[in-house]
């Protein structure tokens, strides 16, 4: 087996964080200090149990998740951070893969079978651990077994950025036939947009906001054209091509120039009042509803600025770090603050269905279109490019993904 892993050693993840800090010195993390490792030649782990199978990879995407460890990212002051992790923790969660090997309790899979993670770092099904009440419920980002230790303690289990990876056959869903790699690969971000949509739907008639246009953003884009085709759908981005995406995908405008003075015409708000900073200002009557795909301080301070009284602010995932925001709007206007984190079980037209499920079934039925995301690909050997790419970030970068299956 061969594996891209997060190496929990203080040292090494204190030596990742220093040189992820500087421009100057973040040519360090392609080196061998940082705390994301690739070991080869890991003998294949033998299924623990009967109900385990073994999965052959062929694709797996980079996420905002996996630069977070690249840079180790999670903050001391986060609430994330006192959680116990195991020593390793396995990158990519946005796989296709082929079931290779099942164990004799297996019936939710066969020998052959397209698969994908489903339960990646939370989750009881991960852990292979009977179900919390909310994993039993489908919802297994919110899971309460978060810092249990794990059915079996296993040095090696690998996961989306592994030529091949071991896993509870309950942590895994089945992808549609009909889909293609590209699209396959493409379904757990849609999959966290779809589910931040659905978390907070827009009513018919309002104006939405859109923070921030890299993948999650673009996607939600879309998915609030499906799920309310009737809202007006505004994008913010500072790059040209991404905004282009947006517009293509079924934004209607976009938020350009001054945010608040943009956002105060876009609504028909009040003038934008300046204070004794002419830094510090505020408008009444913005937005309806805003979704943050930036997050930090920033997005937070101008997000809650660029809303309506009783307006909507929808945090989408993952910021990992404490950060300081003004606040004051949240109380003084009555604003509802929604969080997001990834995705889990869903209602739409009177079904109850994982997210997973619902966005296959979309992307099948031409519904919904993820088309044009995947940018870049890399073999697996070469993470580190991958990760330089998605660092620079220039025009033209959307999905990167990671070619599992080839051998040089
Ligand atoms: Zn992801
Ligand atoms: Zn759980």
């Amino acid at each position: 087996m061969k594996t891209i892993y997060f190496d929990k050693d203080i040292p090494r993840v204190l030596a990742t964080k220093g040189a992820a800090r500087f421009k100057a010195t973040r040519g360090l993390l392609f080196t061998g200090i940082n705390a994301v490792k690739y070991a080869k030649d890991i003998p294949d782990p033998p299924l623990p149990a009967d109900n385990w199978v073994r999965v052959k990879n062929i694709a797996c995407g980079l996420c905002g998740t996996d630069v977070s460890f690249f840079k180790a990212t999670t903050g001391t002051n986060s609430a994330l951070e006192p959680i116990p992790a195991s020593k390793k923790t396995f990158l990519g969660h946005e796989n296709v893969g082929v079931v290779v090997e099942a164990g004799p309790a297996v019936t939710q899979v066969q020998v052959g079978d397209r698969v994908g993670i489903r339960a990646y770092m939370a989750g009881c099904d991960n852990k292979d651990l009977p179900r919390c009440p909310n994993c039993a419920a489908g919802n297994y980002s919110i899971c309460t077994n978060y810092g249990a230790k794990p059915r079996f303690d296993l040095e090696w289990t690998g996961a989306g950025w592994s030529d091949s990876f071991i896993a509870p056959q309950q942590q895994l869903y089945k992808i549609l036939p009909e889909l293609t790699l590209e699209q396959a690969v493409m379904i757990e971000p849609a999959s966290v947009a779809v589910h931040a949509v659905l978390m907070a739907p827009p009513k018919a008639g309002e104006k939405v906001l859109v923070m921030g246009c890299g993948v999650i953003g673009l996607a939600i884009i879309q998915a609030l054209k499906v799920i309310q085709p009737e809202c007006e759908v505004w994008a913010m981005s500072r790059t040209r091509d991404k905004l282009d995406f947006a517009m293509r995908l079924g934004a209607d405008h976009v938020l350009s120039g001054d945010a608040l003075e943009a956002a105060s015409n876009a609504c028909g708000g009040s003038p934008v009042y300046k204070g004794m900073s002419k830094k510090n200002r505020f408008f009444f009557g913005g937005f309806d509803r805003a979704f943050d795909c930036i997050g930090g301080g920033w997005a937070n301070t101008m997000g809650v600025r660029l809303l309506r009284a009783r307006g909507t602010f929808v945090k989408v995932g993952h910021h990992m770090n404490a950060v300081k925001y003004d606040e004051t709007p949240v109380w003084w206007q009555e604003l509802t603050v929604i969080g997001i984190d990834s995705h889990g079980m869903e209602e739409w037209e009177g079904r109850r269905l994982y997210t997973f499920d619902l966005v296959q079934e979309w992307i099948r039925d031409g519904k919904y279109t993820v088309d044009g995301f995947v940018s870049h690909t890399f073999k697996l050997d070469d993470y580190k490019e991958a990760f330089r790419l998605a660092l620079r970030n220039p025009p033209g970068v959307f999905k990167i993904v990671l070619d599992c299956a080839s051998d040089t």
